[in-house]
């Protein structure tokens, strides 16, 4: 193995192409940003206890995918697989609930780490962007965070994407299913860890996605028939909500996602052009983790964006993002003297907020010009002995080869009128 290389199911960020990513978090946190959602940052790992009580101690994420370690000092922690449970902790540590003006919204942009199968859209360490609404119960909430999400994927400029929206029901109405389930499911061959599932967790079996276990669900009680009235009520005032804002979803019953602490709204983001992994977001209601977690009752919805998945959703669809070139003018000494001149020019220009870059390295005149290219400034500014002679620098525009002396003293609003 090559001393140089990123570990198994990673991947570097490198730049051209890293500014795409940049791009999409922030399109991704700005309608959050413009909806009174602050900004929280949580560590890349927490107490493992977290997450075995949060997301699930029968989940996947949990038994198979978790980075669990133990520290030199005996902590037992775990690299971070989602943000939600971290989130929730943090808010409860802080008492930001106690603050008297719930809902607590929050958004985060962090990395997240699984132990996943590495394939094209799947990762061991990936970028969500997330936010969570903390300690109501209002469906304008839900559908504020799933309009949310659309808008940041239209602003985008993606189109192909599907959003799945299902109830899991409430803590009246799912323990009456999930028993009318695990009956039906007690009666199927199905092999001894899902037979431990259908114990354990009895919904997730739903999601099997093996032709062997899907062929005897046909004929198993749907939870739609299960939900009880509030809950019902509940998921049409969501449903009615987003119609009248125009974001078309989808019903799908057999939406049940792959975290334990969902209740009632669960939705999801799929989009076509990924082949098998083709969720790029996914969230929903969480009304039982405060308590899972040993806090007071908190009922609160969340959901997390996948950067990386976004990125090949954009790909997919054909979209490039408008990104200005990093550097708008690349200045060129010829010569020592030149060389402390258009230094200081240089930060002059970066103070009034021009992306400058400099010919570093004492380069000739053709291998700086060559730099200057590919940095994808448009314009270039030369020096040589005679020009400083004369008080001047030569402004050459990149794209037409056009060169005009401006005096030093002139540079700034010249650049600025040509780059307009
Ligand atoms: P989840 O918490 O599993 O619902 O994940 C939310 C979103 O994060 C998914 O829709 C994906 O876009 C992204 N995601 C989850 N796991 C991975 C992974 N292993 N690699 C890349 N993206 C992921």
């Amino acid at each position: 193995m090559s001393t140089f290389q990123a570990p198994k199911g990673t991947y570097d960020l490198l730049p051209p192409h890293s500014a795409t990513y940049l791009t999409v978090r922030e399109a991704i946190s700005a309608p959050l940003r413009n909806s009174g959602y602050g900004y929280i940052e949580t560590p890349g790992f927490e107490n493992v206890e977290l997450f075995a009580r949060g997301v699930g101690e029968s989940t996947d994420i949990v038994t198979k995918e978790m980075y669990a370690f133990e520290t030199k000092g005996g902590d037992r922690l775990a690299l971070r697989p989602e943000g939600t449970a971290s989130v929730l902790r943090a808010a409860l540590e802080a008492n930001l609930h106690k603050g008297g003006n719930l809902p607590v919204k929050l958004w985060y942009s962090g990395s997240y780490y699984r132990y996943e199968r590495p394939q094209k859209g799947r990762y061991r360490h990936f970028s969500q962007v997330g936010a969570e609404a903390i300690g109501a119960e209002d469906p304008a909430l839900d559908a504020e965070l799933i309009i949310l999400a659309d808008q940041a994927y239209r602003s985008l400029g993606l189109r192909n994407f599907r959003i799945l929206l299902n109830s899991l029901g409430d803590k009246e109405c799912r323990p009456v299913y999930r028993a009318a389930l695990q009956d039906f499911l007690r009666g199927l061959d199905l092999d001894d860890d899902t037979r431990r599932r259908v114990d354990i967790n009895p919904l997730r079996v739903l999601d099997d996605k093996r032709e062997s276990v899907r062929k005897q669900l046909t004929g198993a009680p749907a939870l739609g028939d299960y939900l009880c009235e509030a809950c019902k009520a509940y998921h049409e005032q969501v449903r009615e909500l987003l119609t009248a804002a125009g974001v078309a979803f989808e019903n799908d019953a057999n939406l049940v996602r792959g975290l334990d602490y969902y209740t009632r709204t669960t939705f999801e983001f799929v989009h076509d052009g990924l082949g098998s992994q083709s969720a790029v977001g996914g969230g929903g209601r969480y009304d039982g983790l405060s308590e899972m977690i040993g806090g007071p009752a908190l009922p609160s919805v969340g959901w997390a964006l996948g950067v990386d998945r976004t990125v090949l959703a954009l790909e997919a669809e054909g979209v490039t993002l408008d990104i200005p070139a990093a550097t708008a003018v690349y200045a060129v000494p010829l010569g020592e003297e030149a060389r402390r001149v258009l230094f200081a020019q240089v930060t002059v220009l970066r103070k009034a907020g021009i992306a400058t870059d400099f010919a570093f390295g004492g380069k000739g005149l053709k291998n700086a010009m060559k730099s200057a290219n590919r940095s994808g400034a448009r314009l270039a500014l030369v020096a040589g002995e005679r020009d400083l002679a004369e008080g001047v620098v030569q402004l050459k525009n990149l794209e037409s080869g056009e060169q005009t002396a401006v005096p030093l003293d002139a540079v700034v609003d010249e650049v600025r009128r040509t780059l307009g």
